[in-house]
Formats: C-alpha cells, structure tokens, sequence
C-alpha cells in the first residue's frame, strides 16, 4: 500500500487539516514552507491520466478551499498549487496529489528558469499540439 494510503488508512499518522468522505488534506511532513498541505482523493490514483474527471472535481474543491484557508489564516499574499505529474517531473509519491505552498515575498525561492525558442520551433511545436 502506498504512503497516502497509509495514512488514509490511519497506519501512519498525519496532520490532518482537511477531511470529507472523498477528501483528504494534510501538513506536508517536510514542508518548503510551514503550513504546506496536501490534497488527496482517499482513493488512490497514480496521475492524472488516470484519475476520473468527477472524482478530479472533487479533488480540486478542495484545492480551492484549504487555499484560501492558508491566505486567510497565515495572511499570505499568494501560494503555490502544484502537481508533480510523474517520477521525470518530481513525483515521489505515486498517489496524485497536491501541493499548497505558502509563499512569503522574501522566501527566496526561485522561480522557474524560462528559454526562448529557437527559429520555427514554436511553429512546429504548434503543429504537434494543436486540435
Ligand atoms: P511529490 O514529490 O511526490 O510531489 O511530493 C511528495 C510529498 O510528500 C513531499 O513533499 C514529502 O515531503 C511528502 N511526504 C512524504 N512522505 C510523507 C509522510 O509520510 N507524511 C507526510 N505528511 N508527508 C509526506
Ligand atoms: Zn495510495
């Protein structure tokens, strides 16, 4: 059983700040910042691709919810929503879930590193994602 369902289980415990039937959000054990919580269906999806829309819906109420209760609570002027989607693009832990990251303006984190592209790149990429 993985770690998420662990602790949905009640194995493993953990701080729970947020709980429906369907629902569950949690303090991140190792936060980037304190107050950095995780969303997650109790049941257990690995990714995106495979977590229905419905239960997607479900999930991302709460998203919205717990985030405003950290800008209200911790007087934040913004926060992270983040979703590691896959081992290549930083997930460890393979039960879908999101990050809620306090953010402070003199954190110092950085921010992404973004790049041009090269001539005719963007149009070829284009062609490849377009409808
Ligand atoms: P990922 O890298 O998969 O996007 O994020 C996994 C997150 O889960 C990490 O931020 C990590 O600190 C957190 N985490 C890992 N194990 C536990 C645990 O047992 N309890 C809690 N509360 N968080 C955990
Ligand atoms: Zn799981």
């Amino acid at each position: 059983m993985c770690i998420f369902c662990q602790i949905v289980s009640g194995e493993i415990p953990a701080k729970k700040v947020y709980e429906n039937e369907r629902v569950l959000a949690f303090l991140d054990v190792r936060p980037v910042n304190p107050g950095h919580t995780l969303v997650i269906l109790k049941q257990h999806y690995r990714n995106l691709e495979e977590i229905p829309v419905l239960e997607l819906q479900d999930l991302i109420v709460v998203v919205k919810k717990i985030g405003e209760r950290l800008k209200a609570r911790l007087n934040l002027e913004g926060y992270n929503v983040i979703l590691n989607n896959g081992a290549t693009a930083g997930q460890t832990v393979p039960h879908l879930h999101f990050h809620l990251i306090p953010r402070h303006r003199d954190d110092g984190y950085p921010t992404w590193l973004h790049v041009d592209y090269g001539s005719g790149e963007a149009e070829k990429m284009l062609e490849i994602l377009k409808n």
